[in-house]
């Protein structure tokens, strides 16, 4: 028997390693995975990650335990309900559950409907009404795509004519269907931190805190992207703020969703933004983070398998459950292709150091690679590489990931140099 793991980005292949780090150290496999998961020795099986037929088939046929799902596309095509239907369970919400992603005007309206604070936003099928709504709401102001659109469906406007556009080209059907029906919301001021709850019913386990950095380029410049690098722990999340988080949204989101009737079991990520009136819902994810995922597994004391296993039985079993955490920072640096986040080029090989050459508490988590014909691992995505560190102080995390970054070669590779560097100003002042 065996661990199934679906995806084959950093956040998967984070998975992976953590699951094997288990005191259970379970036979892990993984579809379709990435050139670095196989390295590691773990069997990938070229199965699409939206392919639930496949993928149902492979955890038959593989007798898996256990599955374990990493990105939200299989999710929002229902791959958690068909698995359970079968009698395996899994990690990852039901097609009810992914809808918290899938559909931002869905979660708008239980954030309205439960008063878990979020910015004020208007909701609109059609251009005419939502460019009138526009007249009395200026710039700066946030348009967005009701469905899922790869990170890309939302746009900050700083002006009324950034949102207008904005506004035209999603009912001109820029993201096709996910555009059909969009958001216009309230701009919110302040930091953002990601807070990932691994969530079971009613009960929850919060993990802990991280910080994204979006855009592609250094002091947050530059068009967005899936990220490019976090992270952990966010230390403008304070004490207080930590409570103030957990009573305000966590709860209240954990039990809007079950009293909807939706019996969640995976990981509720809660984009927030700490503005002067306190943490705001921005989004919520259905999955793990990529590339928080990569920082917060990292920090985790506790048996991964266990934790996630027992999310996955639901009826309690995740009850009175307490997380160990290292007190380590760990910091993730994402290596990119060039060309990214619009034209990434494939096919450039890459060399790595030795694994002696690393320091030991380097770890490098594949995300876009493969292997060319010649068997040498070549880059295959935008996001190529995710390196992390950890240590006893983000400057010394920092120090060592950075090390390890410039040892990795690769044509064209990009990455910010100023992963956390907010916070290491915090820390110098
Ligand atoms: P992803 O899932 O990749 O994080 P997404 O497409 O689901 O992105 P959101 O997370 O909702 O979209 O928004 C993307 C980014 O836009 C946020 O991380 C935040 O920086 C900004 N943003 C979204 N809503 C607001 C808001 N109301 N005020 C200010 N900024 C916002």
């Amino acid at each position: 028997s065996s661990v199934l793991v679906v995806g084959s980005g950093g956040r998967e292949h984070a998975l992976v390693r953590g699951l094997r780090a288990s005191a259970s150290a379970p036979r892990v496999i993984c579809a379709p995975g990435n050139a670095g998961i196989a390295a590691d020795g773990v069997e990938c099986f070229p199965v699409a990650a939206d392919d639930v037929a496949g993928l149902v088939a492979l955890a038959q046929r593989e007798r898996a335990e256990f599955v374990v799902v990493g990105p939200e596309v299989p999710l929002a095509l229902g791959l958690a309900d068909e698995l359970r239907a079968c009698g395996i369970p899994t990690y990852g919400p039901g097609k009810s559950g992914a809808r918290l992603e899938a559909s931002k005007i869905f979660t708008k309206e239980l954030l309205f409907k439960y008063k878990i604070p979020t910015a004020a936003a208007g909701i609109f099928d059609e251009e005419a009404a939502a460019l009138e709504y526009l007249e009395s709401h200026a710039a700066p102001i946030v348009i967005k795509a009701d469905g899922l659109a790869a990170g890309k469906g939302v746009t900050v406007a700083q002006t009324d004519a950034e949102a207008a556009t904005a506004v035209s080209e999603m009912f001109a059907g820029k993201f096709g269907a996910s555009s059909s029906k969009i958001l216009i919301e309230d701009c919110l001021e302040g930091e953002e931190t990601s807070i990932l709850v691994v969530v079971s019913g009613r009960d929850y386990v919060i993990l802990p805190t991280s910080q994204d950095h979006k855009r592609i380029g250094e002091g947050d410049t530059g068009p967005n992207t899936g990220g490019m690098g976090t992270y952990s722990p966010a230390e403008v999340v304070t004490p207080e703020v930590f409570a103030r988080i957990e009573r305000e949204i966590v709860r209240p989101s954990v039990d809007a969703i079950a009293d909807e009737g939706i019996e969640f079991r995976g990981t509720l990520f809660i984009g927030l933004m700490l503005t002067v009136d306190g943490p705001s819902v921005i989004e919520y994810n259905a999955r793990f983070g990529d590339p928080e995922t990569q920082v917060v597994l990292p920090r985790i004391e506790s048996d991964l398998c266990e934790l996630l296993w027992r999310a996955a039985c639901g009826e309690g079993a995740l009850a009175g459950y307490a997380l160990r955490v290292k007190p380590d920072y760990a910091i993730c640096v994402v290596m990119a292709a060039a060309g990214y986040p619009d034209t990434p080029r494939k096919g450039d090989a890459i060399s790595f150091p030795a694994a002696a050459a690393l320091a030991e508490s380097v770890s490098i988590f594949h995300a876009g690679t493969a292997h060319d014909a010649a068997g040498r691992v070549v880059t295959a995505g935008g996001r190529v590489l995710g390196v992390t560190a950890t240590a006893a102080t983000l400057a010394d995390a920092a120090r060592a990931a950075y090390g390890a970054c410039e040892q990795i070669d690769f044509s064209g590779k990009y990455y910010r140099r100023d992963i956390g560097a907010r916070q290491l100003a915090r820390e110098n002042a």
